[in-house]
């Protein structure tokens, strides 16, 4: 961390690369299609994405069209396919053709207008296999099989509800559904596999599987995958370290009332910072190797915990998340998911790549 800096995010890209090559590994012949939406789950689209494309990755998917005009961007000349999740709007295929960018056809209006477009976009088509969320619905999809340009879509693909359960009834049942309707088109790649599929099997494999999460370090089951590396480490310096006398209260509302004399440190993180509020009272930071648990309230842009007995004093600092405590334990803590507490991250850090 730099002198000026109060929380510094610091992202290991050679944990990244690690991760991209255990999918890959796990994946087979099956692309491993990176997903960089909402700036790569915070960890900076703009260097992920040509980092990992860089070591191979040709595929990747965002979310909104402006997220993928950015990619092109960044990418510039690069041979890349760069699909948008979010569909096709109305006055939005000029934008798809200019930029050379892929859409995610989840309707059968996204369909027409594709159809009706320019002739050089290529795109996907989602089918909903009981997500209930984008997709084209069983019986949309046998009336695209009659329409003319399936020869021109590059990619069939769906999307597990509840892939972070392994053993939940509803995997097979998509699985099923998804190999029933995308059957009928053959010579076209399919794709049915987030991290969790991808880790649930070769049976949710197909042709390119499209992990976001477990590249950045998440488990894909809500907890730390042994054969993952986490990517992103958050610390934060303590500012202040001041001894408190049973009675006394820390914070906003005085919500931690101390039980005994003991010794707390306020550290530069926030919930400015996205570091969640509903942290508070609940989790812990890892200092000196030590669990030190968050007191009272999150404020903006400090946070209280306890250092009882533990030699510190201010400019040292708290691991946030990283190694200890992972990703995945403080999401937990927060009764979040580990994608929420990436993509919140704010922007006041400094960031280092490494
Ligand atoms: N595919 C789709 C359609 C998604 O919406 C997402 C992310 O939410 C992913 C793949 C990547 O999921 P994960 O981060 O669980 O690997």
């Amino acid at each position: 961390m730099s002198d000026l800096s109060t929380a510094t995010l610091e992202i290991d890209l050679a944990a990244l690369l690690h991760n991209f090559r255990v999918l890959k590994g796990i994946a087979g012949r099956a692309e491993v299609a990176p997903v960089v939406k909402a700036d790569a789950y915070g960890l900076g689209m703009a260097d992920i994405a040509p980092f990992l494309h860089s070591h191979g990755a040709r595929t990747f998917f965002v979310a909104r069209l402006d997220e993928g005009i950015s990619l092109r961007r960044v990418l510039r000349d690069a041979p890349a396919d760069i699909y948008v999740f979010d569909g096709l709007r109305k006055g939005q295929n000029a934008l798809f053709a200019a930029h050379d960018l892929r859409p995610v056809l989840n309707s059968l209006d996204d369909y027409a207008r594709w159809i009706n477009g320019p002739s050089d976009v290529v795109a996907a088509v989602q089918f909903d296999t009981g997500m209930n969320r984008l997709g084209l619905r069983p019986d949309e999809v046998s009336q695209i099989k009659s329409k003319p340009n399936t020869h021109r879509l590059s990619l069939i693909m769906s999307h597990l509800a509840c892939g972070d359960q392994p053993d939940h009834p509803m995997n097979a049942d998509q699985l099923r559904l998804f190999r029933h309707h995308a059957d009928g088109f053959i010579g076209t790649p399919k794709s049915l596999a987030n991290s969790a599929g991808t880790f649930m099997g070769r049976d949710y494999h197909f042709d390119l599987v499209r992990p976001g999460i477990s590249l950045y370090g998440g488990g894909p089951f809500g907890e730390p995958h042994p054969d993952l590396r986490p990517v992103a480490h958050l610390s934060a310096r303590l500012l202040q370290v001041r001894d408190l006398r049973a009675g006394e209260s820390v914070g906003y509302g005085a919500h931690f009332v101390a039980p005994r004399d003991m010794t707390i440190a306020t550290i530069g993180l926030g919930y400015a910072d996205g570091f969640l509020r509903a942290l508070g009272g609940r989790g812990h930071v890892v200092v000196k190797g030590r669990r030190c648990p968050i007191l009272g309230r999150i404020s903006m842009d400090v946070t209280s915990i306890d250092v009882t007995g533990l030699a510190v004093q201010a400019g040292d600092t708290a691991s946030v998340f990283g190694d200890t405590p992972t990703l995945d334990e403080q999401a937990t803590a927060a009764q979040t998911i580990s994608y929420e507490l990436l993509s919140r991250l704010g922007s006041r850090f400094e960031r280092t790549y490494r």
